[in-house]
């Protein structure tokens, strides 16, 4: 899964780091762990750091039209990164990193998430970073299906909406 640090694996952080509950230093360092972010520890001062980011990532996955998802993504990596080199680190297969390793942990996710949207809408394209159709969720989710064209952010919530509808169709009267 590391060998794709700054494939979907970045986009996939970003959507999770959007639909974090509960933004604190406990929260973001736990999934920061769960992707397997090096060096995860994040203190209480950098929280804020991460919540005002985590808003601009959230403008990636609602854009307008594609030409503001380019611009959004662009804005991304103007700040998140410094310049791109090929790196093994870990013995992992040779992949980008965009800032040093010596950063700390909120460059190093800047660069990770924005460089992981970027491949993702140039690779995969703009309509696979979405947002959840159900009403009563709307959770940021990264499109990996085969076909590119789920529009829930689970199956689940699919399901929910289809035994909604169903329902809803039921209620009506009967001519
Ligand atoms: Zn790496
Ligand atoms: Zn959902």
């Amino acid at each position: 899964m590391q060998q794709n640090h700054y494939g979907r694996l970045g986009a996939v952080l970003s959507a999770d780091l959007i639909n974090l509950p509960e933004l604190t230093a406990a929260s973001v360092q736990s999934l920061l762990e769960a992707h397997e972010i090096r060096r995860p520890k994040v203190m209480d001062a950098e929280v804020e750091g991460f919540g005002r980011w985590r808003d601009r990532l959230a403008r990636v996955f609602d854009p307008q039209d594609s030409a503001e998802q380019c611009a959004a993504v662009n804005a991304l990596l103007g700040e998140a990164t410094i310049r791109p080199w090929v790196t093994t680190h870990d013995g992992l297969q040779p992949h980008l990193h965009f800032v040093p390793d010596s950063a700390d942990v909120l460059s190093r996710v800047k660069a990770v998430t924005a460089g992981g949207l970027a491949f993702v809408l140039c690779w995969e394209g703009g309509s696979r970073l979405g947002r959840c159709t159900r009403s009563a969720c709307s959770r940021a989710y990264v499109d990996t299906s085969r076909n590119g064209r789920r529009r829930y952010c689970t199956a689940r919530c699919g399901n929910t909406e289809a035994v909604m509808r169903h329902r809803s169709r039921q209620s009506y009267p009967k001519p």
